[in-house]
C-alpha cells in the first residue's frame, strides 16, 4: 500500500500519521496522479481521507472524491 507523504518541513512523512518505514512505498500528495483510478486504489485510503480533509470548504474538491468511501 503507497501512503502519501507530505512536503515541506515533513516531507517524507505520510499524511495519515503512519511511521515511514524503510521498505515502504511513498509518494508526495501534492504531485501524486490522484485523478487515476488505479493508482487511487494503491494507496492507503486514510492518507487520501486526510488529503480531502485538508482542502477548504471554500475549495472545490476534485471529481474524484464526490462521494468516496474516504470522504466525510
Ligand atoms: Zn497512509
Amino acid at each position: 500500500m503507497k501512503h502519501l507523504t507530505h512536503t515541506g518541513s515533513l516531507a517524507g512523512q505520510p499524511i495519515c500519521g503512519a511511521d515511514r518505514q524503510p521498505d515502504g512505498d511513498y509518494a508526495h500528495a501534492a504531485y501524486a496522479p490522484l485523478k487515476n483510478a488505479v493508482f487511487r486504489e494503491k494507496c492507503c485510503p486514510e492518507c487520501l481521507r486526510v488529503w480531502i480533509d485538508s482542502y477548504d470548504e471554500d475549495e472545490a474538491k476534485p471529481d474524484w472524491a464526490i462521494g468516496a468511501d474516504y470522504v466525510r
